[in-house]
């Protein structure tokens, strides 16, 4: 994994890695989503996730709602999809600011 453990807040102090759990919301459906990569600003308290990670988080959310998945794990998931797939622009580093 080349996610950064670092990452520049909007504000100018540095944010650091985090892996929390997110709920993502399809209509009416909620799904669990079990340590996502979080960026956490100890200054202004500013939380942002880097591109990649959004985009995998919305596709995972939808796959998850049609497969009749509540809840699962960020990691698992991909670690699931790293097999059969190539992970373009997993590792594009967050550019912010
Ligand atoms: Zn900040």
């Amino acid at each position: 994994m080349l996610r950064e453990a670092l990452s520049k807040c909007i504000c100018g102090e540095q944010s650091f890695l985090y892996f929390v759990n997110e709920r993502g919301r399809v209509g009416k459906i909620i799904i669990t989503v079990i340590e996502v990569p979080l960026y956490i600003c100890s200054k202004c308290g500013e939380q942002f996730s880097n591109g990649p990670d959004n985009i995998r988080f919305a596709k995972q959310v939808k796959e998850a709602v049609e497969m009749g998945i509540k809840r699962y794990s960020f990691k698992d998931v991909r670690k699931a999809e790293v097999k059969g797939l190539t992970m373009g622009g997993w590792d594009a580093r967050i550019s912010h600011g």
